[in-house]
């Protein structure tokens, strides 16, 4: 069986057991329009590129340039670029945008309230975000389930009703932290720095910290947040 959406996609039954190629391959044939990886450098997301060489060297990276990520992340960014000889489509928030927001708010507003920090996240990543998936007819991401309870109801391919019904390709899913950092190491892939300090999850600079021993891998994120609100937009369901 599978399902209408808003551009007509059929999404594919896929086995139980699809590896991420088989993922892949199946979301870019039923894809309505070229299909980018939206790359954060996360390790997840760099053993997609990875895979990609493989199964579909067309898929172009794109990546949002917050204007507050780390330093790690600009070097693993640039150390994929170079071993893959990719270029990175980056896209950075409107400057109107942060001028008002810095000038009417300060450098940290996003810690005073939810509010503040998803108007901070709506103007550096969703609006971004938007811009990057014009014209595409998919997206890739490193999503997987285990993250965060805002993820256990994602399937592997789905339809992204928020982003105009384009379709969203989840290939790691499934897969535990173990294996993305078995597949990473097996083939010496360039990591961030930052994963190995205690930071199973990436983003800005000053929402993100390590984590303790225990701890979920999102607890760093927002630390001040509960659970259930951390996310940042890109992934609204
Ligand atoms: S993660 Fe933090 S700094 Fe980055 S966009 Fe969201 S609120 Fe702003």
């Amino acid at each position: 069986m599978s399902l209408p959406s808003e551009k007509n996609i059929q999404l594919p039954e896929l086995p139980q057991e699809a590896s991420p190629a088989e993922i892949i391959s199946a979301g870019l044939k039923v894809a309505d329009g070229p299909v980018a990886l939206a790359c954060s450098f996360s390790v997840e997301d760099v053993v997609i590129v990875d895979l990609l060489q493989e199964v579909a060297p067309q898929v172009r990276l794109f990546a949002l340039d917050t204007g507050r990520l780390n330093e790690e992340t600009y070097e693993v960014a640039e150390a994929v670029s170079q071993r893959y000889g990719i270029a990175i489509d980056w896209f950075f928030p409107e400057r109107d945008a942060v001028e008002k927001l810095e000038r009417e708010k300060g450098l940290f507003s996003f810690r005073e309230s939810l509010d503040n920090r998803h108007e901070c996240c709506r103007i550096r990543k969703v609006e971004p975000l938007q811009r990057a998936l014009k014209g595409l007819g998919g997206w890739i991401t490193g999503l997987r389930r285990e993250q965060s309870v805002t993820r256990t109801g994602l399937a592997p391919l789905e339809v992204d009703t928020s982003n105009g019904g384009i379709l969203k390709i989840n290939p790691l899913l499934e897969w535990s932290e173990a294996q993305v950092w078995e597949y990473a190491e097996s083939k010496r892939l360039p990591v961030n720095k930052l994963h190995r300090q205690g930071y199973p999850s990436i983003g800005c600079a000053p929402c993100t910290r390590a984590i303790k021993d225990g701890e979920h891998p999102r607890a760093g994120r927002w630390w001040w947040e509960d659970p259930e609100h951390k996310e940042c937009g890109l992934h609204r369901r």
